[in-house]
């Protein structure tokens, strides 16, 4: 979402004749930042500082938006004074205008009000993929998160603005489009009663057979056999789910107000198999909850066996200020969190390793990203069920490409194959 941002910030000011640039040789800095944990809070700040002797040498305006601008408003600049404009999550509509108001005096702008998801003009990193927010904001509680405090209540877009605008990407050479909400499967439920999620999936596949969609966050209560089904009988549509678990006790999913159990849970993961075939699932786990025991984490690690992740994304709780979570005694010591992380991704990197090794032997469809960072002579690419895949390049450019690939090798993370052919 925060790349998404950015890039349609960028956009907007493209088309006011703004260009990008280094930030010593920039008239205006611009943050879009992040407040679902405390580390992204910590570098903003670190950032600033840096900026700072920017804006001493260059007087470049700096400006900070996103969430955790949302979140503490005339607070970031008693810390940060030389901020000169902060916006919040409801205001990149009206960036071009804010700036050149804090170029007469600062500027802080933080109404929830308007239209957050609009239509806006986007300078895309990469031609051949992108971003197109469905939802934003989020009707759900979760005690720890802080997500709807500072994106506000959740809100649809109509199916045909978003159809028209992925049509115009595909115009523009996308050829994946990757679909945004903090619970995409709640899409339209509250403008319409009754979840549009598996419509737009099929409207969209009808309309771009030739693109793939992929689609974050689902929610585990809200997922369905529809979209199961939507996902299993669209060809474009991915078959890789993103389904947060968070823990694997009810107690601790309880004390999180995450709206299901672990039996839910682990019969939804079990019909996405069934399903969609060759569905590939990863998930978010917290560990240390305040209250969560041993046996509570035991049970973690249980439905991480039961579930076979293909990925997982751990970290260690974390009190979130204006949270419920935060008035909870933070009762689980650093070092046993820690030590339960480790346990915890021990076994993720096992059954990652196990699903990597699984491919070897596969022919595979994939999408080229471009050069490999760490091996240029490779092609870095990503596969339907999202496995980082590699390849050797040759001297025609594959960026943006659907190859077909044989699987060879499997490391820790990634996979590495050999080129059979380009697709399309
Ligand atoms: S579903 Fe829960 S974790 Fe996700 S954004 Fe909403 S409140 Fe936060």
């Amino acid at each position: 979402m925060n790349i998404h941002d950015s890039e349609r910030v960028a956009g907007l000011l493209e088309r006011e004749g703004w260009v990008e640039s280094e930030p010593e040789a920039a008239d205006a800095v611009i943050l879009i930042t992040c407040c679902v944990r405390d580390s992204a809070e910590r570098k903003l700040y670190g950032k600033l500082s840096e900026l700072r002797a920017v804006k001493d040498k260059t007087g470049a305006l700096i400006a900070v938006g996103g969430c955790l601008a949302q979140k503490e408003g005339e607070g970031l600049r008693r810390r940060a004074p030389y901020v000169d404009l902060v916006f919040g999550t409801h205001q990149y509509p009206a960036i071009p205008l804010l700036l050149s108001q804090a170029a007469q005096g600062a500027v802080t702008s933080i109404s929830m009000e308007g239209p957050a998801l609009r239509d806006l003009p986007c300078k895309r990193r990469e031609g051949f993929r992108s971003w197109v927010a469905i939802t934003n904001g989020c009707d759900n509680l979760c005690s720890y998160c802080v997500v709807p405090r500072v994106r506000g209540e959740e809100r649809s877009r109509p199916m045909h603005e978003i159809v028209e605008e992925v049509g115009r990407h595909v115009a523009d050479g996308v050829r994946e489009v990757n679909l945004l909400g903090q619970n995409v499967n709640s899409y339209r439920r509250k403008e319409e009663g009754k979840s549009r999620f598996a419509d737009l999936l099929r409207s969209l596949g009808s309309a771009y057979p030739r693109v793939w969609f992929r689609f974050t966050t689902s929610h585990p209560k809200d997922f369905d056999l529809e979209v199961m089904r939507a996902v299993a009988d669209t060809p474009g549509v991915c078959e890789y789910v993103h389904l947060p678990l968070q823990a694997g006790s009810d107690r601790v999913l309880e004390a999180m107000n995450r709206g299901y159990g672990r039996e839910e849970y682990l019969e939804k993961a079990r019909s996405l198999r069934e399903v969609v075939e060759g569905a590939a699932l990863s998930t978010d786990i917290i560990v240390g909850f305040p209250g969560e025991r041993e046996k509570d984490f035991q049970a973690t690690l249980e439905m991480v066996e039961l579930c076979r992740f293909e990925a997982a994304f751990t970290f260690i709780f974390n009190p979130r200020p204006g949270t419920p979570a935060a008035l909870l005694e933070d009762d689980v010591p650093p070092e046993v969190k820690r030590e339960r992380m480790q346990r915890l991704t021990g076994l993720t990197r096992l059954l990652t390793a196990r699903a990597l090794q699984a491919e070897v032997g596969k022919e595979r469809e994939a999408l080229v990203h471009g050069p490999s960072h760490r091996d240029p002579g490779f092609w870095t690419a990503r596969t339907r069920r999202n496995f980082p895949l590699h390849f050797q390049r040759g001297s025609q450019d594959l960026t943006g490409r659907f190859v077909r690939v044989r699987v060879t090798g499997a490391g820790s993370w990634s996979l590495r194959g050999v080129l059979l052919g380009v697709i399309d």
